[in-house]
């Protein structure tokens, strides 16, 4: 025998001594938790593998006695997972739990390595360190340990899949929320309804921080109390949207807007709706602000953007021989827009391609913005009083002569007798509700809900009766959006230079002023006429600040993405098709039993681009995505873990699993349940042999 002959001799010695300590120890301290039910208590998908392999080894006639112990069939990782799973019962004798699992998974490699004899010698000594350093450990008599602190866990314990798609989605914020009620949580008798009312009360203020996870938790600990399901059902409903992910300085525009639109805005409309605030979401708003501040100076010498370049869209539309109801909508919200286009939806209408994003004109106001997307002008290029008249001078000189006004929501029905290649419709009333404060009587969404439901349907006999002369195409484009503030929102005092106007009055966001210089910077973006665009300097106040007065109702002029995000819809005369994604598995076929990559393929054959594509795969709690895939593409996800049972059932190599797909299309969210095919590698005898070899 020569030195790494011996060596490696040696290792194995100590590996084997080590397993069959830990497993004593781990017995040991199972027993002691819990008492002879213990198995009841370990991870189900390790009990059940355990359980797999002994009956089998019991079958194959191979004896019993010491073989019927579960836990000699529990393979390495399994032995890890229960100490993960029970940790109260471990923690006297392991002391750190990350510290014992880091040593925990590093001999699992080198046994790995050890047992397909590709071990180095080199590595011995560092294995037969680290298998002392917890053979030590293994061995403390049992005197020696206390009792858990706690009381042991309850039967039916939360499956391994849900914490670990708490991970995959929740920030650390909300994990810790989560660590702080599980430990409240386990104090609690779960038989008292005055403690579960008290905790109800307790979520809903922290509604923000919660996760399904702990409002299962939560279900299964008062699942003695008749109220106990509904009032969780309830809460599940609360739940926000998951949290917008940092924003990063160095995106590109697309980027900002997509992640604005899809995770900021909906997050902060649920903020508003529930009455919460979020600091760390309204500090991602700042960042918004200051890149927009910093980019739009240079956005001006481009039309794609900012609403001015609206009319590029329309007379596109015009070019292809389209006739183009335009309707430009003051204040259309993204928080809004999802109301008008499923209401669009319903009046047989169909989208022609996606949403874009345009940005408003800064301040994001009326009287700045809306005369701007009108005539295609900058603030400071518009001299004409006679708006109107400047309109049509404007695309007489695109080459559009036929343009028609429609003066009112009635007349609507009625354009079809007019001669046009362009309809221009201006919509105001919903700045006007926005505006006005919630009253205890009505409910400003459902007053919006309700007008934007009829101008819909208006809309649609318009378009109708347009298609009988030819191919039509409708275009709803905004000025701005808006956004609302908190009583807790910074107060700034009216600066002696501001001019008082109404718009300042209203909105109480910006103002005219002739003092740029004498604003400080950190309440004020200041705006120089020259650098953007105006006919004077304004300046406009940071984050959710307020000047003088906090505006009731919904209020707007500022730079949050809420103000200035408004999108451009298009839309034709049909029904919008059902959106059947398609799903496949792009990584090596699954092992059943361990963790395994898995990744997918995902195909849109549709003309609209989806957005926000988020994949679960419920049972598993994986989760891909938030994903965008253009019109008729695909596109690969990223590579997620899965763990599926060793008992999986598997027929010709596959298996089927639940899947839940959420994602926009044209601004409107839509889901899809479908089952996904997944390719098996199953295991021979062999191997199985090879994992759990006659190490003893
Ligand atoms: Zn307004």
């Amino acid at each position: 025998m020569n030195d790494n002959d011996e060596l490696l001799a040696q290792a194995f010695k100590t590996l084997v001594r080590f397993e069959k300590n830990l497993r004593r120890a781990i017995l040991a301290d199972l027993n002691r938790g819990y008492g002879p039910l213990w198995p009841k208590k370990i991870p189900s998908p390790t009990l059940e593998s355990c359980e797999a392999k002994r009956d089998k080894h019991l079958q194959a006639g191979w004896g019993p006695g010491r073989e019927s112990m579960l836990l000699d069939y529990a393979d390495f990782s399994e032995l890890a997972s229960i100490i993960d799973y029970c940790w109260n019962v471990f923690e006297c004798r392991f002391g750190n739990k990350q510290i014992v699992l880091g040593r925990l998974e590093e001999i699992r490699l080198f046994r790995n390595a050890l047992m397909h004899s590709n071990m180095r010698p080199a590595d011995c000594p560092r294995m037969i360190a680290l298998c002392e350093e917890l053979n030590g450990k293994c061995t403390l008599v049992l005197e020696e340990i206390r009792p858990p602190k706690e009381r042991p866990p309850r039967i039916k314990v939360v499956p391994e899949k849900m914490v670990q798609e708490e991970v995959l989605i929740a920030d650390e914020e909300a994990l810790a929320f989560f660590e702080q009620m599980k430990r409240v949580l386990d104090k609690m008798s779960g038989q008292l309804e005055g403690e579960f009312r008290a905790l109800k009360g307790y979520l809903l203020q922290h509604i923000a921080r919660c996760s399904p996870v702990l409002l299962e938790y939560v279900r299964d600990k008062f699942k003695e109390l008749p109220s106990a399901n509904a009032i969780v059902d309830e809460l599940l409903e609360a739940l926000p949207p998951p949290r917008p992910s940092p924003p990063q300085a160095q995106w590109r525009t697309k980027k900002w807007i997509s992640w604005a639109v899809n995770q900021y805005i909906p997050y902060k409309q649920w903020l508003i709706k529930h009455g919460q605030y979020d600091s760390v979401v309204e500090e991602q708003g700042r960042k918004y602000e200051e890149w927009l501040y910093k980019l739009y100076p240079k956005m001006l010498a481009q039309t794609g953007r900012l609403v001015f370049g609206t009319y590029t869209y329309i007379k596109r539309e015009i070019d292809k021989g389209h006739r183009v109801l335009w309707v430009l909508i003051d204040n259309l919200a993204c928080f809004w827009s999802p109301i008008l286009i499923r209401a669009l939806l319903d009046n047989d209408l169909t989208p022609s391609e996606g949403p874009v994003y345009q940005l408003a004109m800064l301040p994001s106001e009326t009287s700045i913005s809306h005369t701007s997307a009108l005539l295609g002008l900058l603030p400071s290029q518009i001299t004409n009083n006679d708006i109107i008249g400047a309109f049509k001078e404007a695309w007489h000189t695109r080459g559009v002569s036929n343009v028609h006004i429609v003066s009112s929501l009635d007349e609507l029905a009625e354009i079809s007798q007019y001669d046009a290649e362009l309809f221009l419709f201006v919509y105001n009333r919903l700045d006007h509700l926005a505006h006005t404060p919630d009253h205890q009587l009505d409910d400003r969404e459902e007053e919006i809900r309700f007008v934007l439901s009829k101008l819909a349907s208006k809309l649609s006999l318009a378009v109708k009766s347009l298609a009988e002369l030819g191919t039509v195409r409708l275009v709803i484009s905004s000025d701005h959006g808006a956004t609302k503030l908190y009583e807790k929102d910074k107060k700034l005092d009216v600066p002696a230079s501001a001019a008082e106007d109404e718009t300042y009055k209203e909105h109480r966001r910006f103002i005219r002023t002739t003092q740029l210089d004498s604003l400080n910077s950190c309440d004020w973006f200041t705006l120089p006429a020259d650098r953007f665009g105006l006919h004077d300097d304004y300046a406009i106040v940071k984050d959710a600040f307020f000047i003088s007065s906090r505006p009731l109702g919904y209020t707007h002029g500022g730079l949050t993405p809420e103000e200035t995000l408004v999108p451009l819809l298009i839309f034709e005369p049909g029904i919008l098709p059902r959106l059947d994604l398609h799903f496949e598995q792009n990584s090596p076929p699954v092992r059943p039993g361990r963790p395994q990559k898995l990744s997918l393929l995902v195909s849109n054959p549709f003309p609209l681009a989806i957005e926000g594509l988020e994949i679960v795969l419920p049972e598993y709690g994986v989760r891909f995505g938030p994903l965008t895939i253009e019109p008729k593409t695909e596109t690969t996800t990223g590579e997620r873990q899965i763990e599926l049972p060793p008992k999986i059932p598997v027929e010709g190599g596959v298996t089927y699993v639940d899947l839940t797909a959420i994602f926009k299309v044209a601004g409107v969210s839509s889901s899809q349940s479908t089952k996904l095919k997944l390719k098996i590698r199953q295991l021979y005898v062999s191997e199985i042999a090879e994992e759990f070899g006659d190490m003893f």
